[in-house]
């Protein structure tokens, strides 16, 4: 059922034999080290000076909420689990003069090993790439705790020991966990029922207060904390008694009964996120299917975004009860940084996972998700363009997978999609990465007259594209490029074709019909390199390509004038036909394609070098020989630099290069 629980028992457990039970039950406590994790977070809970400490009840009562929907789920298949007590509900009890405050819930409960392992080690995804960020500096590790949510261990914030009894539903054993928080715990057989409640079955867990936290001894105190982060709870919370929340899940309720801050502590349930929801996207749909939706955008990223399940992370529940939590057909995996609920009311309450499988209830509620935020994303990113590139931030990189796999909605995506690109600022300023994100309909808004392609580069950081050779001219013309940096840009280029019509072409394949672009309104960089005399004579460079060619060989494709050299004397391009060059520096790096192929090199007619070289070749020849054999590969090799590539020889390369420094100071 819940994904918790697999990944719980792939995560790592704590050294256990079994002979540690039969010890306990003979009446001595075992005893357990913490996972070296969970010590590190107990530690930095314990000695950061944390303002919000009473968070650690919420956390709490969403652990006994959320065993109560295992619980529940469980009986759907075996009933006689409920056996003696369907009334699911949280009851809470405090004791000033004993300094405790005791949190019960008759769900699901924990086994001897369940204790061991739930209450022992940390398995949430994301876990140790979250602790490697922790700085050891408290205020910020405290910011990145609310972020992640520490779950059963902030108890430690309050506790000066703390004893957990459980018993699992469907059997009849009680265990007790104790721990300081310091290091270890130990695990000891129970000798009665769960405290405070009829039922032998579910968890009671009772907090010794520390000196500083004696006012959650106190009913008032609790009471409030209680209304203000877990009134969302669909279960009954009891104090003492009384019950303090309305228990009705906050998703069936009416939209104007609900107000911020329940939400909010809805989405920290949800979400295990300390983080406030950037969209909140409530939604009651009666029709064809009738479901109800409370679905809710993060503000920051969550930890486990990028691990390889790229599960969907919201709750799926059928009227009310609980099913799953990893429904992988409720929404493609380019959304999975949505956190929330869908609860249907069509779907069989027995349903299995099996069922959900190419479910036709699940197919709808899918679609009709996916439009819903879509729509709703298109909204913000009119309304509140600086808003959306938070967003697009975080996320972006997560819906460009749609845009590769997902072709049903990549029009939708393209026009959410936002780039980095060559400067679009009429100031003057041509150089550099502009720092707003742009839209592809901003950059067509922006194409010259006569400008058909919507041009691109792709390469590793944002820097190092915007600075290569192959952007010297669009440069110069003031015509826009996008920067693709992400990996994945290479893949869905390839299938999207185009936007509006507009093809994409890269900067660096095939050739690029500057003659055709109207560029009238650009700078006058463009006027100086114009006249004519100041580049190399066409035919001059011709013989000069030839030449070239000829001595490089299989190493080139060809060997021709460039008309997007301004200032660098080469470059590399791909043919039109071949891959392009980074995606195939990508592919060699995962060794899928394992030769790179022979380029397009491309000379710079007005550049001093070439021009000379040109002059040369005119007067001697082909007597210019063995010398222009060197140049020729110091070229290509300084185009291979450029690019970020490789050289094939470096020896050769620094005995060519040596000869040259050479003859230059023999000049
Ligand atoms: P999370 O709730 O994010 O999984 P927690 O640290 O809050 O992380 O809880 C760890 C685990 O301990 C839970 O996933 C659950 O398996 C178990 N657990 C905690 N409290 C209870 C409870 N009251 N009943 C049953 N299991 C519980
Ligand atoms: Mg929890």
């Amino acid at each position: 059922m819940s994904s918790k629980s697999d990944e719980k028992s792939k995560a790592e457990k704590p050294a256990k034999k079994s002979t540690d039970k039969a010890a306990s039950k003979a009446g001595k406590p075992e005893s357990h080290g913490f996972q070296a994790e969970v010590s590190r977070l107990l530690d930095i809970v314990a000695h950061s000076l944390y303002s919000n400490k009473e968070i650690f009840l919420r956390e709490l009562i969403s652990n006994a909420s959320d065993a109560c929907d295992k619980l529940r789920y469980e009986a759907l298949t075996e009933a006689n689990l409920l056996d003696g007590d369907t009334d699911l509900k949280i009851n809470l009890s405090a004791d000033p003069k004993a300094k405790t405050l005791t949190v019960t819930d008759n769900g699901i409960g924990m086994s001897h090993d369940e204790l061991v392992r739930d209450l022992g080690t940390i398995a949430r995804s994301g876990t140790a790439a979250f602790l490697d960020e922790m700085s050891g500096d408290g205020n910020k590790d405290m910011n990145l705790i609310g972020q992640f949510g520490v779950g059963f261990y902030s108890v430690f914030m309050i506790a000066d020991k703390v004893e957990v009894t459980s018993v699992k539903a469907g059997t009849q054993e009680g265990w007790v966990w104790k721990s300081d928080g310091k290091g270890s715990f130990t695990v000891e057989e129970a000798t009665g029922g769960v405290d405070g409640d009829a039922a032998d079955r579910g968890t009671t867990i009772k907090i010794f207060l520390n000196k500083e936290a004696l006012e959650y001894a106190e009913t008032a105190r609790i009471s409030h904390i209680v209304k203000t982060y877990s009134d969302h709870v669909a279960l009954p919370i009891i104090l003492d008694g009384e019950q303090l929340n309305v228990a009705s899940a906050l998703w069936a309720r009416q939209k104007s009964e609900i107000d911020e801050t329940q939400y909010k502590e809805f989405y920290h349930h949800v979400s295990h996120g300390g983080d406030e929801p950037w969209m909140t996207l409530h939604n009651q749909v009666e029709g064809v299917v009738s479901y109800s939706s409370l679905i809710f955008i993060p503000t920051m990223r969550p930890f486990d975004l990028f691990q390889p399940e790229r599960n969907s992370r919201l709750k799926l529940y059928v009227r009310r009860v609980f099913i799953s939590d990893d429904c992988a057909d409720l929404l493609p995996s380019w959304l999975r940084f949505l956190r929330g609920v869908i609860d249907s009311e069509d779907l069989p309450l027995n349903v299995s996972r099996e069922m959900l499988q190419d479910n036709p209830v699940v197919a709808k509620i899918r679609a009709a998700t996916i439009k819903r935020v879509l729509a709703e994303l298109k909204k913000k990113a009119e309304k509140a363009p600086e808003e959306y590139e938070v967003f697009w931030d975080n996320f972006g990189l997560v819906m460009k997978e749609g845009l590769y796999e997902d072709q049903d909605h990549q029009e939708q995506l393209l026009a959410l999609a936002r780039f980095h690109s060559t400067t679009h600022s009429t100031t003057g300023s041509q150089d550099g990465v502009s720092a707003p994100w742009v839209s592809l309909a901003d950059y067509v808004g922006r194409m010259k007259e006569g400008q058909e392609h919507i041009y691109y580069i792709s390469g590793e950081s944002g820097e190092t594209v915007a600075a290569s050779p192959q952007l010297e001219e669009f440069k110069a013309r003031g015509i826009e490029v996008l920067l693709m940096t992400d990996p994945i840009d290479e893949f869905w280029i390839a299938t999207a074709g185009a936007f509006d019509g507009k093809p994409f072409q890269s900067a660096t394949r095939g050739a690029v019909d500057f003659d055709k672009i109207s560029t009238d309104d650009t700078n006058d960089k463009k006027d100086e390199t114009a006249p004519d005399e100041k580049k190399a004579d066409t035919g001059d460079i011709a013989a000069l390509s030839a030449m070239i060619k000829l001595a490089l060989g299989d190493a080139v494709k060809d060997v021709r004038a460039s008309n997007r050299l301004t200032d660098s004397p080469v470059c590399l391009v791909a043919d039109e036909g071949d891959m392009d060059i980074h995606l195939e520096r990508m592919m060699r790096q995962h060794q899928r394609v394992d030769a790179a192929s022979a380029r397009i090199l491309e000379l710079n007619p007005g550049h001093d070098l070439i021009k000379k070289m040109a002059d040369t070749v005119r007067e001697k020849g082909a007597s210019s020989g063995e010398k222009m054999d060197d140049y020729a590969f110091l070229l290509l090799d300084q185009a291979r630099i450029i690019e970020g590539e490789s050289i094939p020889d470096p020896v050769a390369f620094s005995r060519r290069l040596a000869g040259v420094m050479a003859g230059g100071m023999a000049d």
